[in-house]
């Protein structure tokens, strides 16, 4: 399978030559097998997805931060009504789910009323996409540590391992840390939160988000056989990012850019 990251931003888009490497979209993330496409968050890169007609869509929100669901409505192929998208979460129930969307994109804060205008997207509930989802590969979600909860997702398939944990907290809530590590154990990637560096995180502590040098440890803990880094802080450039890529002290462990597939 390939993991394609659509869009790596965290918080906020943003849009200036200094940042065109990396990209300003924020995160989606899609893993694109052969029988399914299974994208994780909408963010603004969720308008450089291709919904494929040749296998069944899915599009699973790990919470409802803006920077995870702004793109929805920004791809203009979920407005064709032959691209069936089917929605979910491991954080909330379908029902929820569908309320979350109809509140966030209705003419408050977006000019039609997405969710009743688009019969084409279905919300249904994790455990009936896992199970869906059974022979093909093996899908579970586990809590992560982020202000109003988040959900991370393990992808298992043809004995290839893939992580998502966005959003998350490292290292404040050990239980969940624990849960990480184990279930974490020999991926072959990681998608990390490094949207800080461990100097800023005192500050921002309860804030949701982990270090780039935490996900290093967290690549060496894990064993995992390679770690990308991603959600990265709005305000930190391609200059920085690349100068902090070359710092690392892991060659298993790299920065994600927008439009990166990455074979696992
Ligand atoms: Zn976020
Ligand atoms: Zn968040």
């Amino acid at each position: 399978m390939d993991v394609i990251f659509h869009g790596v931003r965290g918080s906020t888009p943003t849009a200036d030559q200094n940042f065109l490497k990396y990209g300003g979209s924020t995160t989606c993330t899609e893993i694109l097998h052969e029988q399914f496409q299974v994208i994780f968050d909408a963010g603004t890169g969720f308008q450089n997805v291709t919904i494929l007609k040749d296998r069944p869509t899915y599009l699973i929100f790990s919470h409802f931060h803006y920077d995870h669901i702004q793109g929805l409505p920004f791809n203009h192929q979920i407005f064709d009504p032959s691209n069936k998208v089917t929605i979910s979460s491991g954080l909330v129930k379908a029902e929820e789910l569908r309320e979350v969307f109809v509140r966030a994109f209705q003419p408050m804060y977006f000019p039609i009323p997405l969710v009743d205008t688009l019969k084409n997207l279905k919300f249904v509930e994790f455990d009936l996409i896992a199970n869906e989802l059974m022979d093909l590969c093996s899908l579970s979600t586990i809590q992560l540590n982020h202000p109003g909860g988040a959900a991370g997702y393990i992808i298992e398939t043809e004995n290839k391992k893939v992580c998502v944990f966005l959003d998350h907290e490292y290292g404040q809530e050990p239980t969940i840390d624990n849960e990480l590590l184990l279930i974490a154990k020999e991926s072959d990637l990681v998608v990390w939160d490094g949207m800080f560096l461990n100097e800023e995180l005192a500050p921002k502590k309860g804030w949701g988000h982990s270090s780039i040098e935490q996900g290093i440890t967290f690549s060496e803990k894990t064993a995992c056989k390679n770690l990308a880094i991603a959600h990265h802080a709005p305000n930190r450039n391609d200059q920085q990012l690349n100068e902090h890529s070359n710092n690392l002290s892991s060659d298993k462990v790299f920065f994600a850019y927008q439009g990166l597939s990455h074979s696992v």
